[in-house]
């Protein structure tokens, strides 16, 4: 039987020399890849005390949003700079080259909101401390943080679980 992994397509040299792409539309397109990944999601946080979900654009939208519905949960999308209209707060983080930005509404987590997120992958960590920082600046509090890939040479996890974060994903690969 296929497991998640076996749904994800690398490209080797993407988006520059060195850098194994984990590209999760293989996954997505296929019914049973796609329904596999958000059940096992689903499955991780079955009657854990989460109040909503939040998903990290763009990737995280999709599965994000699966996992919210299938939890009964309210959705919060944690976007790039510049697409949200309404009062926004704004985090900032390090990339390799420069920095980038995510936000969210001021008003979208409710106080003391218990949250958990989600992201196609976990890398550095970098994006997801973002949306950890930016959710908790709202008034909520990232409880866990959960990932189809997860690259542990890049020793992301250990920078959630600096928050006291439960992080956990479906599967791993070697290399960055
Ligand atoms: P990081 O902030 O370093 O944890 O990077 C995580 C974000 O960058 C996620 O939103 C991923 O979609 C993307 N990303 C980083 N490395 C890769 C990779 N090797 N393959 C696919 N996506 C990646």
């Amino acid at each position: 039987m296929k497991k998640v992994q076996d749904y994800i397509r690398t490209i080797p040299d993407y988006p520059k020399p060195g850098i194994q792409f984990r590209d999760v539309t293989t996954l997505l397109s296929d019914a049973k890849g796609f329904r596999k990944a958000v059940d096992a999601l689903v499955q991780l946080h079955v009657g854990a005390e989460i109040d909503m979900v939040a998903g990290i654009e763009a990737r995280g939208f999709i599965l994000g949003g699966a996992v919210a519905h299938q939890l009964g949960k309210g959705f919060i999308p944690v976007r790039k700079k510049g697409k949200l209209p309404w009062e926004t707060i704004n985090q900032e983080y390090e990339l390799e080259y420069g920095t980038d930005t995510v936000e969210i509404q001021a008003d979208e987590v409710p106080k003391g909101a218990n949250v958990l997120l989600i992201d196609d992958l976990i890398a550095t960590g970098g994006t997801a401390e973002a949306a950890v920082k930016l959710i908790g600046r709202a008034g909520g509090n990232v409880l866990g943080a959960s990932f189809v890939i997860e690259l542990p040479a890049l020793a992301g996890r250990a920078r959630l679980e600096a928050y006291d974060i439960e992080v956990l994903s479906l599967c791993t690969f070697d290399g960055d």
